[in-house]
């Protein structure tokens, strides 16, 4: 089978894109190729529900400080709302409301019944200590305790936050309800109801759609270079999986810049050098090159596994990748999209190849239901024939509207959630 590409017109380029206008622009090409009916676009555009709440805490200097958090409700309409919960000082509704409905796609994508959500608190960790964080934690878990639930809403880590975050969620949640809720987050200490094989799941999953991808496009793992883009957890497992696949890995980066070895970089060298000092910054295995720089070398697969809004109307046309498998969320504006069809680069988008992440999460929450625990192997067997079986969908449903496939994706994610919708009708 061919691959299809899209060959819609270039789409104007703006100024600035928000995260939100950026997935609002994909979900509203596969609804018109869905003719989805108008209260129905206007169901599924919505979140569901919008929490606000302020987190006032006593500091460690005895001063009270008021903070700001979120947390947005895209969808439950396939089940309980999944998605993480950042710490960030900039971080705003509408960002948060675009993760939230990408979470969304990405549950229907990977064909797992949850629903979509995200959270946030608007605070500088990097200036709060272990105690404030730890106040700011459960303070805002507290006044979310009527949100949050093991069968309605499973906050799990993001940006700057961790496993002990959501050991404090898990506690205070416990202490509301007044049993012991390991089911209420996901991404827990493997001690307290965590899955083996979660921490590198991300990863995992973005090896087997570029294994996945490459197939379709005859490229031989053993006969081909790799550049990743950014070296924290999805990027470096990312990498250490395709180089231990035989891919030779020829940049790397984070945010010390990017380092490029024509001949290519031992991986696990470059993880124990992170290990020990933090950063790839002194890295002498490749030359240093700027992260710009980075995304524009010589390679067949790019993976950018840092953050948001790296591919651009602007260095789409000087990319000489053949494929990119999007580890990040949002790596792509939506103004790009167009350039990288027409140059016949293949995108595995965001809600299919970092869905890794959110399918051993809910193997997580599988198991803490149930009280028993898989072994790593089957953790990973199972993850492998999810995203196999999402590729492979997601291929057929790009092939057969001849579109590319993150439409492929989306279409096929919008129209589970609007059947299911459907069924289950409109109450009220
Ligand atoms: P992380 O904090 O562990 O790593 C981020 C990496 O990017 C670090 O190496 C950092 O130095 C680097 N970086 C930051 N700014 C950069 C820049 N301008 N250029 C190059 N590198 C830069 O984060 P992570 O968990 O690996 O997440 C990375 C991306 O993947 C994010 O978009 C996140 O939302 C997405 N994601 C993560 C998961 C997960 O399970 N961790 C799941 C799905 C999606």
């Amino acid at each position: 089978m061919s691959i299809p590409y899209q060959s819609s017109e270039p789409a104007p380029i703006k100024d600035h894109e928000n995260p939100f206008e950026s997935m609002m622009e994909r979900f509203n090409i596969a609804a018109e190729i869905l003719n989805l009916e108008d209260g129905v676009y206007d169901y599924l555009r919505t979140p569901a529900r919008q929490v606000l709440v302020s987190i006032p805490i006593q500091m460690d200097d005895g001063s009270i400080k008021v903070f700001e958090g979120f947390r947005v409700i895209h969808n439950d309409i396939l089940g309980p709302s999944k998605g993480g919960i950042r710490y960030s000082p900039d971080v705003s509704l509408e960002e948060v409301k675009a993760l939230a409905a990408w979470m969304t796609w990405k549950c229907a994508v990977v064909n797992i019944p949850f629903g979509g959500a995200k959270g946030a608190v608007k605070c500088d960790p990097s200036k709060l200590t272990q105690t404030e964080l730890e106040k700011i934690t459960r303070r805002y878990t507290a006044n979310m305790s009527s949100v949050f639930g093991p069968d309605k809403d499973i906050p799990a880590p993001d940006m700057n936050t961790n496993e002990q975050t959501m050991a404090w969620i898990m506690d205070t949640y416990s202490m509301h309800t007044q049993r012991t809720e390991t089911g209420v987050v996901t991404g827990k200490p493997i001690i307290l109801g965590g899955s083996l094989g979660r921490r590198e799941a991300t990863g995992r999953g973005v090896m087997i759609c570029t294994l996945a991808a490459m197939d379709k496009l005859s490229l031989s793992p053993t006969d081909s270079d790799v550049v990743v883009q950014g070296f924290g957890n999805v990027g470096s497992i990312s990498a250490q999986l395709l180089y231990e696949q035989g891919c030779r890995i020829v940049g790397i980066s984070d945010v010390t810049g990017g380092y490029y070895n024509a001949k290519g970089i031992n991986i696990n060298k470059a993880i124990e050098y992170v290990q020990k000092n933090r950063t790839l910054g002194g890295f002498t295995e490749a030359d240093a090159v700027t992260n710009a720089e980075l995304l524009e070398l010589q390679c067949d697969v790019l993976v950018p596994a840092a953050k948001e809004d790296q591919i651009t109307a602007d260095n789409a046309e000087r990319l000489k990748c053949k494929l990119i498998v999007e580890g990040a969320n949002g790596p792509t504006l939506a103004e790009a999209d167009p350039i990288l069809s027409e140059r016949r680069i293949m995108v595995v988008p965001d809600i299919l190849a970092n869905a890794g992440g959110v399918t051993v999460s809910y193997f997580e929450w599988v198991q803490d239901r149930q009280a028993y625990f898989w072994s790593v192997e089957r953790v990973n067997r199972r993850l492998e024939r999810a995203m196999r079986n999402a590729f492979d969908a997601v291929y057929e449903s790009a092939s057969r509207h001849q579109q590319t496939l993150r439409i492929g994706a989306y279409v096929m994610a919008v129209d589970k959630v609007a059947k299911t919708l459907k069924l289950r009708g409109i109450y009220g």
